[in-house]
């Protein structure tokens, strides 16, 4: 199947994005698959497949360190669209490994260890799904940090697993809608939030963006959307976890 430019550049309104992941699921059905991480723009997403007519795969990874309301979301998600989403977890003896030689608060001491830490607890359950699919659906959007802004709606992932070279497709349907569009279309039809998003601190402080419960903090008025990811480290310091950057080049 080839997915267009032409077909990309028409994704202007909210029923072409339904279109486009109609299409897709009708050529790759259960090799595509939204992920989640319990904020917002999963569940949008797969209320956009379910408003065409049709129930995604859903999926999560749970790092056995995700905030109690992230994991009573899901349970809302699950009950009002009648699917189940599927959980990864870290791997216990790669856990118990990780921990063994590196403390229970690795990622305090530094970069790598956080990158350590969260390669073991996110990116490789994920690169375990990643291998049942042709599709990763996710909810990236250009406006979640600087490093995002020019991301694609769809590329192509050249990826190795086992020593063979296959293409995985990447898309992000929602990438050029801000903010207030997701929480407008999530609020217009009643799509599940978790409410931690919408919960104001003293000082205009809230939640943004969401991870694990230890390296998550809320965000001041005038701080970037991530800036309360691993706050203790370098604001000038890449705010990702691994998951979107590129690929292992072996399998
Ligand atoms: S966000 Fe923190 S606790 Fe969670 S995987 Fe990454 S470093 Fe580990």
């Amino acid at each position: 199947m080839t997915v267009s430019p032409a077909l990309l550049e028409t994704l202007k309104s909210i029923d072409d994005v339904k279109v486009f992941l109609k299409t897709l699921h009708d050529h790759f059905g259960d090799r595509m698959a939204i992920a989640t991480s319990g904020q917002l723009t999963g569940e949008v997403i797969l209320d956009l497949c379910v408003k065409a007519g049709f129930k995604p795969r859903v999926y999560t990874v749970d790092t056995k360190r995700l905030f109690p309301e992230t994991l009573a979301l899901f349970d809302a998600v699950e009950k009002k669209y009648g699917i189940k989403i599927e959980r990864y977890y870290p791997d216990p003896a790669e856990l118990k490994t990780l921990v063994e030689e590196n403390g229970e608060y690795l990622f305090f001491d530094s970069k790598e260890k956080q990158e350590l830490c969260c390669r073991v607890r996110k990116v490789l359950p994920n690169e375990r799904v990643l291998r049942t699919l042709d599709v990763w659906v996710t909810g990236l959007t250009a406006d979640q940090s600087a490093s995002r802004q020019k991301m694609p709606r769809a590329e192509i992932i050249e990826r190795v697993e086992d020593g063979k070279k296959r293409s995985l497709l990447k898309v992000s349907p929602l990438v050029d809608w801000p903010e207030s569009k997701v929480r407008e279309y999530a609020n217009a039809n009643g799509v599940p939030v978790n409410p931690l998003m919408n919960r104001e601190f003293p000082g205009g402080w809230r939640y943004e963006s969401l991870g694990c419960v230890i390296c998550t903090t809320p965000i001041g008025p005038f701080e970037s959307r991530r800036a309360g990811r691993w706050r203790w480290l370098n604001q000038d310091a890449s705010k990702e976890c691994g998951l979107h950057l590129p690929p292992p080049t072996h399998g």
